[in-house]
């Protein structure tokens, strides 16, 4: 069990932003941006790469509980950015896929 799975289980504590049927968001414990809220579906799916068919719609919800999180949050206007680490090389260090939604200052391009 990863430890998002323990946190969606509510085994461990998270500050939670914003929640449904079908993701939780949560902010990261070690913030990139002023704002960094991780987005994570219920259904455990390991990363992008390793997604079956069966997981499209649950990974469709990623990205809607970001728009989401980011309205609520009043970011649509000064922009977000979204990323998905896939694999140790890319910088996956848990692996339950999660949606990095970071914003708060200024994100150069292309990323490091
Ligand atoms: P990855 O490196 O897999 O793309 O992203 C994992 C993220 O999870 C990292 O940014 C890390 O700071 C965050 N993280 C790891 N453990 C915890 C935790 O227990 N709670 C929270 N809120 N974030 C975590």
């Amino acid at each position: 069990m990863t430890i998002f799975a323990k946190i969606i289980a509510g085994e461990i504590p998270a500050d939670i932003v914003y929640e449904d049927d079908h993701v939780v968001a949560f902010k990261d414990i070690n913030p990139q941006t002023p704002i960094h809220i991780l987005v994570v579906p219920r259904q455990p799916i390991v990363n992008v790469a390793e997604a079956e068919e069966d997981d499209v719609e649950a990974m469709g919800r990623v990205l809607w509980g970001a728009a989401q999180v980011a309205r609520q949050l009043g970011l649509v206007e000064g922009g977000y950015r979204l990323v998905f680490n896939n694999g140790a090389g890319a910088g996956q260090t848990v692996f339950h896929m999660h949606c990095h939604l970071m914003a708060g200052r200024k994100l150069t391009w292309p990323p490091g």
